[in-house]
């Protein structure tokens, strides 16, 4: 599972990436509202721990941009205790938690289970109208054909279904699938469009020649 953080103190934000190393939880960590709205945007994390008082945007406005574009990525707000009113305008805006700093870290592994426990049993299929896939199998179901996907294929597929009609370079595709500190295998992007379009056909995915690739807008 990963985790995104958007802290701009840099002791909280050590102490955690390092908690949640230890408990198995790969964590990207950005440290203002801007760059951090575009990694929610452009990433598939499990869930977005989010500070309010951010350099140069603040949490709430990076809050409300996502949810106002249906971004529904868990997300949790992590406030001081004099932000106290802000924490109840978050949750209206559309946080699924908060907590308030200091916090313990069982508390906050705890919050997070039940969180995405909840997340899993709402939300299990994404679908862009054509290509369905469903996180809980893995499985993808396109022009009436189900396969089960690996967990790279599906991560690739998850972020291309989410955002139909928008053209990813590799770049981004590479960002995805992979951690930060993790070293990405040479052509692992067109490996796995290959198996992807082995499994369904050629159609499922478009190549952009020189840009990158995506999947097409259907009216649902
Ligand atoms: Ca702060």
């Amino acid at each position: 599972m990963s985790v995104l953080l958007i802290e701009d103190d840099p002791m909280i934000g050590q102490s955690l990436v390092r908690a949640l190393n230890d408990a198995g939880v790969m964590v990207d960590w950005i440290r203002d509202g801007v760059k951090g709205q575009v990694a929610i945007e452009s990433s598939a994390h499990a869930l977005v721990l989010l500070d309010l008082g951010l350099p140069l945007k603040s949490g709430f406005e990076v809050l409300q941009s996502i949810r106002n574009c249906g971004n529904r990525t868990p997300l949790f707000i992590i406030t001081a205790r004099d932000e106290i009113d802000d924490r109840v305008a978050g949750l209206d805006l559309g946080a699924d938690d908060y907590l308030i700093k200091p916090f313990g870290f069982k508390e906050l592994m705890a919050r997070m289970r039940s969180v995405l426990r909840r997340k899993s049993q709402t939300m299990t299929t994404v679908s862009n109208g054509e290509i369905t896939i469903d996180l809980a199998t893995h499985e993808a179901t396109y022009r009436k054909k189900t396969h089960l996907l690996s967990v790279k294929e599906l991560a690739l597929l998850h972020g291309l279904i989410e955002h139909p009609g928008m053209i990813f370079s590799r770049g981004q595709i590479e960002k995805r699938l992979y951690g930060w500190n993790e070293e990405v295998e040479s052509n692992v992007v067109e490996v796995l469009i290959h198996a992807l379009r082995k499994k369904f056909d050629n159609e499922i995915i478009r190549n952009v020649r020189g840009i990158g690739w995506m999947v097409l807008k259907h009216p649902s």
